[in-house]
């Protein structure tokens, strides 16, 4: 009896070892390398224009906050949680303004919660970013997941923000998902405005396609009058640690957090390689990824760039 009790005892620790390999450890190292992924000189052409004309800053404007387990967020991390942020982006010019982001509503980010302690929302600047999104001149988003679509799918007004919006295939097909009810007309109404090529939409600003973590992802590239140039590159990390280690997300996290699960992991690892091997050769670079808090503070440290934090 006791001989199988033991039997029994190893085969489960052995299982669970797997399981502990399989979920937090395995497959998620960046690829070796990732010739031709991104072509910064190609976005810095395109993001030419007179300076005048150029953005004068970013606003990075957060509407809630959070903190996540490390092993969670960079495969093989372990120690102290990683402190998240929930925000949109909003490019400022002399004469308009431009959004990235739809960020999450609060009822989302409560279903989201980590951590009832670190928590935060801030309904007045959720309100104050849902009623920007009119005034803008163009309201992108940098992927078509939860915490980074409501106050575009959700909008209290859908029928004078469609007007403004400019997504992608993929990003416009994702919104059903995140209405309340049935989708606004408005919105079900809408056509892609992004070809799915690296285009500029805007005096310095590029877009650059990046289908990985979800289909309509995308990342963002900014130069400003100053000559900061910055990249938004939404939740190909979530914190910069991930691209320091070269690492993602641990599979754990594909099968629990993303639904539908259709991240494309080689494809993420390919670009984690890119940005890794981009920020060596050009270290003024401001890479943003959308939720490293912490990283997100310390860039708004440049001039040009400022972090709005949600209390
Ligand atoms: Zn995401
Ligand atoms: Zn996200």
């Amino acid at each position: 009896m006791l001989k199988w009790m033991i039997r029994l005892g190893t085969g489960l620790v052995l299982v669970l070892g797997v399981l502990f390999w399989w979920l937090i450890l395995s497959g998620s190292d960046a690829a070796k390398a990732a010739p031709g992924e991104f072509d910064l000189s190609d976005w810095r052409s395109k993001a030419a224009a007179p300076t005048e004309v150029l953005p004068t800053e970013i606003r990075i404007i957060e509407v809630g906050r959070d903190i996540a387990p490390p092993f969670a967020a960079q495969a093989g991390r372990f120690g102290a949680p990683i402190s998240m942020t929930y925000n949109a982006v909003e490019i400022i010019y002399p004469d308009k303004t431009i959004i990235i982001g739809g960020a999450v509503d609060r009822s989302t980010a409560e279903t989201m919660t980590q951590s009832a302690a670190e928590w935060r929302f801030s309904d007045t600047a959720y309100d104050a970013l849902a009623q920007a999104m009119l005034t803008a001149d163009q309201v992108l988003m940098t992927h078509e997941h939860l915490d980074h679509v409501m106050a575009i799918a959700r909008h209290p007004d859908p029928a004078a923000l469609a007007p403004n919006l400019v997504l992608n295939a993929p990003q416009i097909d994702a919104l059903p998902l995140f209405a309340i009810g049935d989708l606004d007309p408005a919105l079900k109404a809408l056509q892609p405005r992004l070809s799915g090529r690296v285009e500029s939409i805007a005096p310095g600003v590029v877009i650059i396609p990046a289908a990985g973590h979800t289909p309509g992802s995308q990342n963002v590239f900014i130069t400003l009058q100053n000559g900061e140039e910055i990249l938004l590159i939404g939740d190909i990390v979530w914190n910069m640690g991930a691209i320091e280690a070269l690492k993602t997300r641990p599979v754990l996290t594909q099968y629990l957090v993303f639904r539908p699960n259709y991240e494309d992991r080689d494809a993420v690892k390919r670009q984690v390689r890119a940005l890794h091997d981009m920020m060596a050769v050009e270290p003024d670079l401001n890479v943003l990824p959308a939720h490293d808090r912490d990283w997100l503070i310390a860039a708004a440290e440049a001039e040009g760039i400022s972090f709005l934090p949600a209390n």
